[in-house]
């Protein structure tokens, strides 16, 4: 099993300047690519090859001095990322979609330099990171590392600097388990409802971060385009949008570490699923990517924690009724459920005992073994 971790990197000016130069040259190197790739298509109707590109990277290298201080794995992880994007490109086609043509990247849309391999031009040492010409970094390591570090790869968020390693834990196995199984409804009214009927409130981050983020947006409207203040201002919003994403996250982690402390098996809607009912409403769609982020991360930490993670067919749980099984039917602003047979409760909780009824009825008594996922 895979697991990432990202830490803020404490940088010098000196170090911050290498960085930069660095990024930017890998972004040269993958547009540079691009046009290689383009231009040959457009003339020759040919599709150059990645290992075309990495032999040409290796002869250039002699007489560039910027691309002489690019690692070199590194380098060729930048030139694979391009050539991914041309196979999704081509895949898309085939699949007869209208896919857009792999783009430059502007300055603002390239933020990260990968290294494939732990050691080669990048270690992590406690809470130092070496990195080949840069030199040694601190690390804000706010948790341990578990694992054998595999890729690393160093991120520029606004004007910061973390690294994200992914580490891998190895083949953890479920274990029978003696704490009570949950099934979790995530919803808009609360974060996330469980089958016991308790009510995670929905953060109130972004809330919280509006006014701030209105007055600096107001600030650039206020600022000459083009010019150099509308630029600082730009980043100052930017930093809040950074700040909301990292709250999120630290959100998400302490709710799904929360559940897999607590119980033994956790029951969650199933993501494909909820992916193809589809939705158009903007506010809805916006939520379902922090609702699918959340359940990717409890998914992974039960995974870690050996507690077994099912996901259920999620059609009709806030419909059918969690004593009887009638169908109850509600509007969306319906917030109650009450049947004939006498069930009554939130329509959330009643949903969150659906989901767990459905993957009892998969799995079997509790404490017996199942599979993850
Ligand atoms: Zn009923």
């Amino acid at each position: 099993m895979r697991r990432a971790y990202k830490y803020r990197l404490f940088t010098n000016a000196n170090q911050e300047r290498e960085l930069d130069a660095m990024l930017e040259t890998h972004r040269r190197l993958y547009n540079s690519c691009l046009a290689q790739r383009k231009e040959r298509y457009e003339a020759e109707k040919v599709t150059v090859k990645y290992t075309e590109q990495s032999a040409r990277f290796k002869v250039e290298r002699s007489t560039n001095p910027y691309y002489a201080r690019l690692n070199f794995s590194s380098a060729q992880a930048t030139m694979r990322r391009l050539d991914k994007a041309f196979a999704n490109f081509f895949r898309r086609i085939k699949a007869k979609e209208t896919p857009g043509y792999p783009r430059f990247k502007a300055r603002d849309r390239f933020h990260s330099i990968e290294f494939p391999a732990h050691g080669n031009g990048i270690r992590l040492t406690g809470n130092r990171l070496r990195v080949q010409h840069v030199g040694t970094i601190r690390v804000k390591l706010h948790r341990p590392v578990e694992g054998t570090i595999k890729t690393v790869t160093l991120k520029r968020e606004v004007d910061r600097w973390y690294v994200v390693v992914s580490c891998d834990l190895g083949d953890v196995q479920v274990e029978p388990s003696n704490k009570p199984p949950v099934g979790i409804d995530v919803g808009i009214e609360s974060f996330l409802t469980t089958s016991e009927g308790v009510q995670e409130p929905n953060p109130r981050y972004l809330k919280n971060a509006l006014p701030d983020l209105r007055r600096k947006q107001r600030s650039v409207s206020r600022k000459q385009k083009g010019g150099k203040n509308r630029r600082k201002a730009v980043k100052k919003v930017a930093r809040v949008h950074a700040r909301v994403r990292n709250l999120r996250r630290e959100h998400h982690h302490q709710v799904a570490l929360r559940l897999v402390r607590r119980h033994g098996v956790i029951a969650a809607e199933s993501l494909n699923i909820r992916g193809m009912l589809g939705n158009r409403r903007l506010a809805r769609a916006i939520s379902d990517v922090a609702w699918g982020n959340f359940l990717l991360t409890l998914r992974s930490k039960a995974e870690s924690a050996g507690v077994a993670f099912v996901e259920v067919d999620p059609r009709g749980t806030s419909q059918e009724c969690s004593g009887c099984g009638r169908v109850v039917r509600k509007a969306l602003g319906q917030r109650w459920h009450s049947c004939e047979c006498g069930c009554s409760l939130h329509r959330d909780h009643n949903a969150a005992r659906n989901v767990l009824a459905r993957c009892l009825a998969r799995t079997g008594p509790v404490g017996v073994k199942v599979g993850v996922g």
